[in-house]
């Protein structure tokens, strides 16, 4: 079965949680229907300091949420996110007619999963979370093992990095590493380069490496 989950935007995800009401009306998203979908995940940010994550598996009407600070926090969480996300139906259904998931019975939920040992670990802890949770759909995970030692973030980190990177598209006038145009040197001393292999196009200054001579042959990271 195709993971038919609707990514919500996690600003949109926190006009839900925390209004106020007239900024969780300009995220309403008038042309989703929410029915061609049988999942919704976001990563959370109340508080602009901490990561937690939601998911919405429909085929079960459960909500789950997960703190990767305290899993203590899970069920009262996704208790208060299936209030937050009934008013937001409620709202779809009066601001533009739409019942879609408006007469869900949502009940609440809970997965186990690790915990993070340090303090700022949480964003890693919430895409970890969503992979798992991607890959076992539409079953849901019985639980999401997280080795969270300080190698093994690192490790982490830069496992994640690489994946974001090779999954993401390449755009001839971006540079693959900082995602700018412009480089990190003022335009007129600003140097690009190009890997033989994958083609992507990174500034000289950005990789931190002396410029190949021209006959050169040159692979970027990914292809290394
Ligand atoms: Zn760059
Ligand atoms: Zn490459």
């Amino acid at each position: 079965m195709e993971a038919n989950v609707y990514q919500l935007s996690h600003f949109t995800a926190m006009t839900i949680f925390n209004g106020p009401r007239e900024l969780m009306e300009r995220q309403g998203l008038q042309t989703v229907d929410f029915n061609q979908y049988d999942g919704v995940i976001s990563p959370v940010n109340t508080s602009r300091a901490h990561w937690t994550f939601v998911y919405l598996h429909a085929i079960t009407n459960t909500i789950f949420m997960f703190d990767p600070l305290n899993d203590t926090n899970d069920m009262a969480l996704a208790t208060e996110a299936r209030a937050k996300f009934e008013d937001y139906f409620e709202m779809r259904r009066t601001l533009y007619g739409k019942a879609d998931w408006v007469d869900i019975k949502w009940k609440p939920g809970t997965i186990q999963h690790s915990m993070q040992t340090d303090s700022d670990s949480c964003g890693v802890f919430v895409m970890m979370i969503a992979k798992q949770v991607m890959e076992d759909f539409p079953n849901i995970p019985v639980s999401i093992p997280i080795s969270s030692s300080e190698n093994m973030m690192c490790h982490h980190r830069r496992t994640l990095a690489k994946e974001i990177l090779q999954a993401s598209v390449s755009k001839e006038e971006y540079c693959s590493l900082c995602g700018h145009q412009d480089g990190p040197q003022a335009q007129d001393q600003c140097i690009w380069i190009q890997c033989e292999l994958c083609r992507r196009w990174y500034h000289v200054g950005c990789l931190e490496i002396e410029v190949p001579a021209e006959d050169q042959q040159w692979f970027c990271g990914l292809c290394l």
